[in-house]
């Protein structure tokens, strides 16, 4: 990996580059400062001398030597026109008579040749009707010294400075990116096959701990979902082989002995039984897979649910008639919910078809529509055998049957229930079953209702 293109080295240099800079503003910032407070406070002691020495000269001439031997200030020139009227003993050991030029300012700075440096105030005194020219010196050199010190303190400190921090934030980077490597080799093991695997965890609270849960969230639905999979490609295909082998071996043995015309019916017509519980199946996985992908756009709107149950009711009376069973339907005026018509009606279809199907003959069937506590409560009651307790929380699966071969017997697919939750679903609604094995069972639809029936999302 192109080393500009990893997050550490990133790090390490936007770590280094703000430290670096916040470094030098700080070192400048301290360096001025410094400088500034000091020149401020030698610019206050040179005008206090300067006040020491004119106040001096202003009482007379003979104070000078006064102020020179007792008082503070030893570096200063008095003199009127050409004459010299008292120099100091040290101005005249320091030279400081170089330092004069006619460019000098009100006050300049000046360097003795063995180094020494001094800060110089001059001015005009007017005393007794006479004009003195005064300069008064202050030696420099500690401060100069000092700030000299701390230039060099600051900037050689600085690039040992940077380097500890190159190297501290390189290995910080690493630490806190150790977690991202893990990671990283981890899910490159996981594949379809090892889905099992997780994550490793250091800590769930922090933002790679946080991560790592969110991805093991990921991985474990992908396991579900590929389980779920792979589980429905294997019951298919089972369910799929068992009408397939009846076909083969009807077939086979139809083929084995000659039969008469009606003999020959007989086997095509159960053939045909199977090709039928086939397509049925065919159909029930198209649908369910069609649903799921979404490629079925569900379109939802205002549906009076009584006018939907008394349509899937009279589509299977037929079939309840068939069987004398009675079908009932009882519904309350004016429920409404948000549906998608025609897949709520398969749901309803499927429910009222099982009902059918599973009471067994002369028995009744009840469909009823109610309103309570807003939401629309459709059940479906029937009379049959019922369905143990043990088995309510598995028959809305795919495939599953309490008795196989019996529901297989009707031409059940094992899809209907498990259709029939999934639409359900999408209308935010809930199914379950309540039923004692023997005593009929009560399949219940709960769905948000509607107080009308004018559009309000459509
Ligand atoms: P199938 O196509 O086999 O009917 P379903 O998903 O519709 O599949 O139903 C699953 C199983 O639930 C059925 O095989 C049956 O055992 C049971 N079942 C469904 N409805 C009823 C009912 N009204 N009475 C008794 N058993 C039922």
């Amino acid at each position: 990996m192109n080393p500009l293109r990893s997050v550490r080295t990133r790090l390490t240099l936007w770590y280094a580059a703000s430290l670096a800079t916040l470094l030098l503003v700080f070192s400048l910032s301290v360096y001025f400062y410094l400088r500034g407070g000091l020149q401020h406070a030698l610019d206050e002691d040179l005008q206090q001398r300067y006040t020491i020495v004119e106040n001096g000269l202003n009482s007379s001439l003979d104070q000078l030597s006064e102020v020179e031997d007792h008082g503070a200030v030893n570096l200063f020139l008095v003199t009127e026109g050409e004459n010299v009227v008292h120099q100091t003993r040290s101005w005249l050991l320091e030279g400081l008579d170089a330092s004069m030029t006619p460019a000098s300012g009100p006050r300049w700075s000046w360097s003795a040749p063995q180094g020494q440096m001094f800060h110089l105030l001059q001015g005009e005194v007017i005393s007794a009707e006479r004009k003195f020219h005064l300069v008064v010196a202050q030696e420099r050199t500690l401060v100069e010294a000092g700030l000299a010190r701390l230039r060099w303190a600051l900037f050689s400190g600085f690039p040992i400075a940077l380097a500890v921090a190159v190297s501290g934030g390189g290995w910080l980077a690493r630490r806190a990116l150790a977690p991202v490597g893990d990671m990283a080799a981890r899910a490159r093991a996981i594949t379809a096959e090892r889905l099992s695997e997780r994550l490793p965890v250091r800590d769930p609270h922090d933002e790679f701990g946080q991560l790592a849960v969110v991805f093991n969230a990921t991985f474990e639905r992908l396991q579900q979902s590929f389980e779920q999979l792979r589980r429905f490609t294997a019951d298919a295909s089972h369910e799929l082989r068992t009408p397939l082998t009846v076909l083969r071996s009807v077939g086979e043995a139809g083929l084995q002995k000659n039969r008469d015309a009606a003999g020959y019916r007989e086997v095509i017509g159960s053939m045909l039984e199977e090709t039928e519980r086939l397509t049925r199946l065919v159909e029930s996985l198209l649908t369910l897979s069609r649903y799921e992908s979404g490629r079925a756009p569900l379109k939802f709107e205002a549906a009076d649910i009584g006018v939907l149950v008394c349509d899937v009711a009279e589509c299977l009376r037929v079939l309840a008639e068939e069987k004398e069973q009675t079908l009932r339907v009882d519904c309350e005026p004016s429920v409404f919910a948000t549906a998608d018509r025609i897949l709520l009606r398969q749901a309803l279809m499927n429910l009222v078809d099982n009902a059918i199907k599973y009471t067994p003959a002369k028995g009744q069937i009840r469909v009823t529509v109610r309103h309570a506590q807003h939401q629309v409560c459709i059940e479906v009651i029937d009379t049959g055998p019922g369905i143990p307790a043990e088995h309510h929380a598995r028959i809305f699966e795919r495939f599953y049957r309490v008795d196989a071969g019996r529901a297989r017997d009707r031409g059940g697919v094992g899809l209907g229930l498990a259709i029939a939750r999934w639409i359900i679903e999408q209308h935010q609604g809930v199914v379950d079953v309540v039923s004692v094995a023997g005593q009929g069972a009560k399949f219940r639809i709960a769905l948000p209702s509607r107080s009308t029936g004018v559009p309000e999302r459509d």
